[in-house]
């Protein structure tokens, strides 16, 4: 008899979704990308003070085909914008983008022509962090809070959602 006879039905499932999201939660890799002020905070909580490596990643990666995290540190200005895509479209799989500050998720007071009112008009976003600009311990917060999301998201699930937006983007394009 083998071993998925023997366990209750969806255990061996379940076992498998939590340590590949144990593995990936563990192992992040975040693209090298600030934008505006938002972006020394986010430099502050790369530095030893705030010891990044305790939570599975210190190493910023300069190249986006190595990273697998984006963290839009700052405003996003509608000539950024296509740049910002194309990052995220070379980005490995699985991937989750951060949006840290006011300005990256919703424009902040920035309400005019050249600001994109949000990054989630551009990529999708995970987890959006407030304050202008959120402090490193905030940032240190929101990737914990992430972590926890990755750890229990079902495999696969985070592709098919942007499969699903891909989709509809093309549909209203
Ligand atoms: Fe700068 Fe504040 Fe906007 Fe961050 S939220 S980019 S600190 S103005």
């Amino acid at each position: 008899m083998g071993i998925e006879e023997k366990l209750p039905s969806g255990v061996l499932l379940s076992t498998v979704e939590n340590l590949a999201g144990w593995m990936r939660k563990g192992s992040m890799w975040p693209a090298t990308f600030g934008l505006a002020c938002c972006a020394i905070e986010m430099m502050s909580y790369g530095t030893p003070r705030h010891d990044s490596s305790r939570f599975g990643m210190e190493v910023f990666r300069a190249s986006p085909r190595q990273a697998d995290l984006m963290i839009v540190a700052g405003r996003v200005s509608q000539k950024m914008a296509p740049v910002l895509r194309q990052i995220y479209d070379q980005m490995a799989n699985p991937k989750w983008v951060l949006s840290m500050g006011v300005c990256a998720s919703t424009g902040g007071m920035f309400n005019n022509y050249a600001i994109v009112q949000g990054v989630d008009h551009v990529v999708p976003v995970d987890i959006y962090l407030p304050g202008c600009p959120p402090r490193p311990e905030m940032l240190m917060d929101a990737i914990i809070k992430l972590h926890e999301q990755i750890q229990h998201g079902k495999l696969g699930a985070h592709r098919e959602a942007e499969e699903a937006q891909a989709e509809q983007d093309a549909l209203g394009a």
